[in-house]
């Protein structure tokens, strides 16, 4: 190795990165949010194959500019209203750097003490913070573990519910439920977990799953001789932030003996705020939850939380002790081996990053945050309601508007295309039952009034000209 890894080296290039990080974030919002390269623009200015000699810091840091840059969708500019959220902050940015540092690989205990003990207290602050059933903490029966997303958090979820019924019959005969406005990791999860039913069952008129056409597919079920297995509810689904009767749907799932799993990726971070709370009632019923610090809550990509009511089953399904991996503490069974609650051996340290930014910023700015985006969407909500060319397909619903164009779906396109096209805001169009429809989701950290108010001039500016223009 030459000099290019000395550890000193790092305070001259380390600095020269952080104010390109610094400047970028800075800059982010003035920048057109729609990278606007062509396919392959990117690929054609790398070299085909890795060099043999050594490269300079200057060069490879330039080419940040040079050739990553203009191919970047900025997630992080303050008129992101498309998906959801994709936060990361400075302290986030900070804790990932230590962490990279430190190059920790917390598979076991006993292969970084620190990355472990931390991750369990993480855990068990946002068990707290989101009001969340205490045996879920680390000390009770159940516990917490970061996973990378949470797709990867539901599919471990059906692979621990399959594990758990098949003493009680085979896989060909497991059904798994979730509504038709679940997302689709419940599919593409229960897939690779190898069940062969899946039913999506019918919504309500605010998209949320219907309690009664869950119980009557379940009979339907039960009477041709196949097992209920397992439901999902969603804590604000993807497509409109709806929200599933937790308590209805988890009576029906212990009286069934089903696993209960709660998809809260996006919707979790606002139960900081007790007002929303009411949102998860019957969370108490869940087997496994998930939601996700890096969407709302500022903790940068990745960190998905994963929660289960009781560790063993999750454990039985996943330890595995081959000889060279077991240490003295595993052995005593007095620690965690998050390697047993994962499907990855190896995991780093992303812990860091939640303690960095809830101590940074405090939880009282991470709710005043979520209240600020959430009075953003009612306010932008009552202004659709109040617009002559616009009508809202559900309600509004946390920080989420979903509308269309009263002439329908050419006219709803045109709208988003017209948005899109400003450069500064950014949303993402949806269809619902063949319905096209606009979704604004308000909650990049940085979005404040202005930013809905420029939305909202964008918007009657494409509609006025479209009035008038024969
Ligand atoms: C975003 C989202 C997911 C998927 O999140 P990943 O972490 O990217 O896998 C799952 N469920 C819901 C409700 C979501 O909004």
């Amino acid at each position: 190795m030459d000099n290019k890894s000395d550890p000193s080296t790092l305070e001259t290039y380390g600095q020269v990165v952080l104010t390109w990080i610094s400047r970028y974030l800075r800059e982010v919002e003035g920048r057109p949010i729609r990278s606007d390269v062509a396919p392959g623009t990117i690929l054609e200015q790398l070299p085909p194959r890795a060099p043999e000699k050594p490269e300079s810091y200057e060069e490879i840091i330039g080419d940040l500019d040079r050739i990553i840059a203009p191919g970047l969708t900025h997630w992080h500019s303050p008129g992101w209203f498309a998906y959801f959220p994709s936060n990361t902050s400075v302290p986030s940015i900070l804790a990932d750097l230590a962490a990279a540092g430190m190059g920790q690989q917390g598979m076991l205990w006993a292969t970084s003490p620190a990355c472990t003990e931390l991750e369990m207290v993480m855990l068990n602050w946002l068990v707290e913070l989101l009001d969340l059933p205490r045996d879920w903490r680390t000390d009770g029966t159940g516990g917490g573990v970061i996973q990378t997303t949470a797709s990867d958090a539901t599919h471990l979820a059906l692979v621990v519910a399959r594990q758990k019924a098949r003493v009680r019959t085979s896989i060909e005969k497991m059904v798994v439920y979730a509504s038709n406005q679940a997302h689709s990791s419940i599919e593409k999860g229960a897939r690779i977990a190898g069940y062969e039913h899946i039913r999506l069952i019918d919504v309500d008129e605010t998209f949320a799953m219907c309690s009664r056409a869950l119980r009557t597919a379940i009979m339907a079920d039960k009477a041709s001789g196949l097992l209920p297995v397992f439901v999902n509810a969603t804590v604000g689904s993807t497509g409109t932030a709806a929200l599933d009767p937790l308590l209805e749907i988890g009576k029906i799932a212990s009286e069934y003996k089903m696993w209960f799993h709660v998809d809260a990726a996006y919707a979790g971070t606002a139960m900081m705020c007790p007002e929303y709370r009411r949102y998860q009632e019957g969370v108490e019923y869940a087997d496994s939850y998930v939601f996700n610090p890096h969407k709302w809550m500022g903790v940068g990509f990745d960190c998905s939380c994963f929660y289960v009511k009781d560790r063993k089953p999750l454990i039985d399904t996943l330890g595995i002790v081959p000889s060279y991996l077991r240490s003295d503490a595993n052995r005593a069974e007095t620690v965690v081996d998050y390697r047993d609650w994962q499907v990855a051996l190896g995991r780093r340290f992303r812990a860091l990053k939640i303690w960095f930014v809830l101590r940074a910023h405090g939880a009282e700015a991470l709710r005043a945050m979520v209240r600020r985006h959430v009075s953003l969407a009612r306010a932008f909500g009552d202004w659709v309601d109040g617009h002559p060319c616009l009508v809202r397909i559900a309600p509004v619903s946390l920080a989420l508007v979903s509308f269309r164009h009263v002439d329908g779906n050419n006219a709803t396109q045109l709208l988003v295309d017209t948005i899109n096209a400003s450069e500064h805001s950014f949303v993402t169009p949806a269809t619902l039952k063949g319905e096209a429809y606009i979704r604004v989701s308000i909650g990049q950290m940085g979005t404040q009034a202005e930013h809905v108010e420029r939305l909202k001039s964008l918007i009657d500016g494409s509609l006025y000209s479209r009035n008038h223009s024969g």
